[in-house]
């Protein structure tokens, strides 16, 4: 049963208020793939009476007030995607389409969604002397990756954190599902949930022994002290090594305390074994298709987490830079489920991760004393103390394939060519396994460039590895009797990009690869990720070098024409 998303709902299970009501951004889905979905499911497991609004109107208090008022708290989110990236393209056009909007057409989600929908909220529900409002709790990709000062390309400027610019009483990051149960207890006892890891919230002074970020102001000031601010935020991610954190903000100070504990195997199976209806809720699946439906329905979630540190990509901000992996029971017996959906046709369209071969090993080190500060586990190479072992994960894809009713088994997500490159043990098996059984005719992988300079900006590996596994792959496709390619996503215009450098890319991809890539992306500067540290700063902040960057929309456009012209 889906959790209410309108009165009747909420009447219908005997209910005169709710505890929990969740806003987002996206149409209700409810899926294990959809952070709201996630969390209300959580809170409800336990007793927690949570209803959902999704993509409600901003322009009148009908949609916002619809289920009540909450007893305990409003949790805001702006849903799967930062609205910022997903209303606008990189060279700053609205986006047309939106992939969790009823309909696929995006007028639903409004700029800035964590903010707005924080006013909508204070707007129309107005607490009393006796009887104030409850709290607002901010959540999901958007508060999470905003937590601090951030870089704002939108603004092309630093914005403050976004529980001050939405005036939220606190804000949630990361994976929230134990941190919001801890949370909603508290509120449930009337408890204060300030000391509560994995929570930020704002205080007239900072507090003891947290380490303190240069002020906001600070930041804004000098672009050196901005540098220093995201190296002390991202070190102290982990929830192992990490120690809390303030920022003053002219007289008041954000608090952040330390990021909460990932969950254990145990537990994270049990998250997945909610009671998710995999579905959109009738109330938005009257209105239109919803597009996200059809990569995630038939695709099993098996870890968390990424330690590729991409300097583009915030996973590791959010997510967490160790891999938590779900137990082959757990995944197992998720898959056995969709087989039993009338509308299955035999395929699971993916076993999806954020890097899908990082499944079942960790750094022992990393998992006592959290990631080393000095060095990364992939770049420049694999480190030797990651115990790279592909087996766990095609025993995984073994298990899937043999189940009754399945026909096939997609990797569809992406898998991190140079981590199977140093599998010496397993890594020639698994890629020809993947290749028989789990390739629908293409196979993705992301080289994002091919010059060493820009791939040293990026933090990716060498071309090098690429042809190897280029090779291996037509080898293993060969073998397998098989017609198969590589489709390649470079990216255009990151920061240590010229136009030159996009020129040998081309040259690259016509004699190496023998094609000109369609997959293009034009780098997109979003929050808290070094990218966009770089972006800002004209800097790279490990060298301290100044590093070009294309900031003209026409010089961004002009770079990846030129790798995609024919
Ligand atoms: S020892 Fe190597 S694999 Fe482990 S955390 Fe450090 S860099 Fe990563």
């Amino acid at each position: 049963m889906f959790l209410p998303t309108t009165p009747q709902e909420v009447a219908a299970r005997g209910w005169d208020q709710l505890d929990v009501i969740l806003v987002t951004g996206d149409a209700y889905i409810d899926s294990p793939f959809i952070g709201v979905s996630v969390i209300g499911r959580v809170l409800a497991d336990v007793g927690y009476r949570v209803g959902i609004i999704a993509q409600p109107d901003i322009h009148g208090p009908d949609d916002i007030t619809r289920l009540g008022e909450p007893a305990l708290f409003w949790g805001v989110s702006g849903g799967s995607i930062d609205s910022m990236v997903a209303n606008y393209t990189a060279l700053g056009k609205p986006r047309r389409s939106d992939d969790y909007t009823p309909g696929g057409r995006n007028n639903r989600r409004p700029d800035r969604a964590v903010i707005v929908y924080t006013n909508l909220i204070k707007r129309y529900v107005k607490g009393t002397p006796q009887r104030p409002a409850p709290p607002i709790v901010l959540g999901g990709v958007e508060a999470s990756l905003r937590r601090v000062a951030h870089y704002d390309a939108w603004d092309d400027a630093l914005r403050r954190s976004i529980l001050l610019d939405a005036k939220a009483d606190y804000l949630i990051y990361g994976m929230a599902e134990e941190t919001v149960l801890a949370f909603a207890d508290a509120l449930r006892f009337s408890d204060s949930p300030r000391r509560l890891r994995g929570l930020c919230y704002v205080d007239e002074t900072p507090r003891k022994g947290y380490l303190e970020l240069p002020s906001y102001e600070e930041v804004v000031e000098s672009k050196q002290a901005f540098t220093e601010m995201f190296h002390t935020f991202y070190q102290n991610s982990d929830p192992r090594s990490a120690r809390g954190l303030t920022q003053r903000y002219a007289n008041r100070h954000l608090i952040h305390n330390p990021p909460a504990p990932y969950l254990s195997q145990k537990r994270l199976d049990e998250v997945y074994a909610l009671d998710y209806e995999r579905d959109a809720h009738p109330y938005y699946a009257k209105q239109g298709a919803i597009k996200a439906l059809e990569t995630i329905t038939f695709a099993v979630n098996t870890h968390r987490g990424c330690y590729g540190e991409c300097n583009f990509c915030a996973i590791g901000v959010h997510e967490g830079r160790t891999v938590r992996w779900r137990s082959p029971e757990s995944i197992e017996a998720e898959a056995r489920d969709l087989t039993h959906r009338p509308e299955f046709k035999g395929i699971i369209q993916d076993v999806s991760a954020p890097t899908v071969n990082m499944y079942g090993f960790e750094c022992p080190k990393k998992l006592r004393q959290g990631p080393c500060q000095d060095r990364r586990c992939l770049y420049p190479d694999v480190c030797p103390t990651l115990p790279v072992d592909h087996s766990h994960h095609q025993e995984l894809l073994q298990r899937l394939r043999n189940l009754p009713g399945v026909k096939k088994v997609f990797v569809s997500s992406g898998l991190r060519h140079d981590l199977l490159l140093d599998d010496e043990a397993h890594g020639e098996e698994y890629l020809q396994e993947v290749v028989e059984h789990h390739v629908s005719g293409q196979m993705k992988v992301a080289p994002e460039h091919s010059e060493e300079h820009v791939l040293e900006a990026m933090g990716k590996p060498g071309s090098e590895s690429l042809l190897e596994f280029r090779e291996r792959f037509f080898e293993a496709t060969e073998k397998a009797g098989k017609q198969q390619f590589l489709t390649y996503y470079f990216i255009a215009a990151h920061p240590g990009c010229t136009e030159a450098d996009m020129h040998r890319l081309r040259e690259f991809a016509v004699s190496e690869l023998g094609m000109l890539p369609e997959q293009v992306q034009i780098f997109t500067p979003t929050p808290s990720t070094y990218a966009s540290l770089m972006y800002y700063t004209e800097t790279n902040p490990f060298t301290s070098e100044p590093i070009y960057v294309e900031k003209r929309f026409k010089g961004k456009r002009r770079q990846k024409r030129i790798l995609t012209s024919r």
